[in-house]
């Protein structure tokens, strides 16, 4: 770790974890504004994606895009988001924001100005078990296809 910062993504996960192996973990982040909102984080704190040799880098976005699909599935959002920053917490990671033209920034990133107020509500339990499933099957379908 740089700098002797502690690295949040390092630590046991706070959030839901809906799936994990032993290289990385799908999570939800229980965001209120964007209830299905998740992030898919590298297990080991590697700060870049060009550090992680080919294979890596594709298994880790055969999984980005297993949480895309399945969230296009269940949510049928107007848009997905997909963004890898890592400005404060230099640890591969991937957000994945369902995004709809009625959610409070929309068009504005999740992160920018707001348009509107939040009118959504958490996933009940329901939802997320329909997630956990669809997403153990959908990430598994990927990192067998060759
Ligand atoms: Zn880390």
């Amino acid at each position: 770790m740089n700098n002797n910062q502690p690295c949040a993504l390092c630590e046991p996960s706070p959030h839901e974890i809906l799936w994990q192996d032993d290289f990385c973990r799908i999570v939800l982040l229980n965001d209120a504004d964007y209830p299905a909102y998740c992030r898919v984080e590298l297990i080991a704190h590697v700060k870049e994606m060009t550090d992680l040799a080919p294979p890596q880098r594709a298994r880790i976005m055969k999984v980005v895009f297993a949480v895309e699909t399945t969230l296009r599935e269940i949510f049928n959002p107007t848009k997905i988001n997909l963004a890898s920053l890592g400005n404060k917490t230099p640890h591969v990671h991937w957000h994945v924001i369902p995004r709809f033209e009625n959610d409070q920034h929309f068009p504005n990133s999740h992160w920018g100005e707001a348009m509107r107020d939040n009118h959504t509500t958490l996933l009940d339990e329901n939802s997320k078990k329909t997630l956990k499933e669809k997403l153990a099957t959908l990430v598994a379908c990927a990192l067998t296809a060759s």
